[in-house]
């Protein structure tokens, strides 16, 4: 069933149609008949909405009690990444569930960006967070948060902080130490984390995630972690 996302509260027996929504069914869809969709209001509620061709008003037809889209409350920091590869990560960590993306740079980001200019690419990142949610049925979007530098994803206060890092030391731990935690789960750039990044983590409470023995790219440890994630969670 389509699914779309829309920013105001469902309290009424009806939902109106956002200009957005109207064009997806109408002209990318083509609907010509009676359908029934699923709409999430602003509070995370799962509704079935019947609509008819190119009106603009929907009914509610029921709520539905959907699960939560991840084991846990899970914050993915990735470092920005060189071309779409941030952009893919987006879109694969928000289907598999991560609960929010927290983009960073740090010594070895390749690329430049500053906090200002970042905003407009947040916008668009938060719309294909948006599209991936609606995509693979999410009752919460995935929201992507606005550019931090390493030191302030070091403060960042969870229950459990992990950074993964390749090189395998005898203090690494696996991801299930998280499994049960709401957790910030680091990823570096491509050129992955200074030393002195590496001990600043540390001092913040930071435990070393090993992702096994093989060095993945940035892209790839990031969307590991949360499969990793999901499918203990699965067994
Ligand atoms: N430039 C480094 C690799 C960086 S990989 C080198 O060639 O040695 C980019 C990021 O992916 C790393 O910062 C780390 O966060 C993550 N990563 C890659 N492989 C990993 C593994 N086996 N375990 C944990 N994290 C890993």
């Amino acid at each position: 069933m389509q699914r779309y996302f829309i920013d105001s509260y469902i309290t009424d027996t009806t939902v109106h149609l956002n200009e957005a929504m109207m064009h997806h069914l109408n002209r990318v869809l083509r609907l010509k008949q009676t359908t029934t969709i699923c709409v999430v209001d602003a509070s995370s509620r799962v509704f079935e909405v019947r609509i008819e061709p190119n009106q603009e008003v929907g009914t509610i037809l029921n709520e539905i009690n959907q699960k939560d889209d991840f084991p846990i409350d899970l914050t993915l920091a990735v470092a920005l990444l060189k071309k779409d590869k941030f952009e893919w990560v987006i879109q694969k960590a928000t289907e598999l569930g991560a609960t929010r993306i927290l983009p960073f740079v740090s010594e070895r980001t390749i690329i430049d960006v500053d906090v200002k200019d970042f905003e407009k690419k947040r916008v668009r990142y938060q719309t294909i967070a948006k599209e991936a949610s609606e995509q693979s049925h999410r009752k919460h979007m995935c929201q992507i948060e606005s550019l931090h530098s390493f030191k302030q994803v070091c403060h960042r206060s969870a229950a459990f902080k992990g950074l993964c890092f390749e090189r395998v030391e005898h203090e690494s731990v696996s991801l299930q130490t998280c499994m049960n935690l709401a957790s910030l789960v680091v990823v570096g750039p491509e050129g992955g984390f200074s030393h002195q990044e590496v001990e600043l983590a540390r001092s913040h409470g930071f435990k070393l995630i090993s992702l096994g023995h093989k060095t993945l790219r940035a892209e790839t440890a990031a969307i590991a972690v949360c499969a990793m994630i999901e499918a203990y969670h699965d067994q």
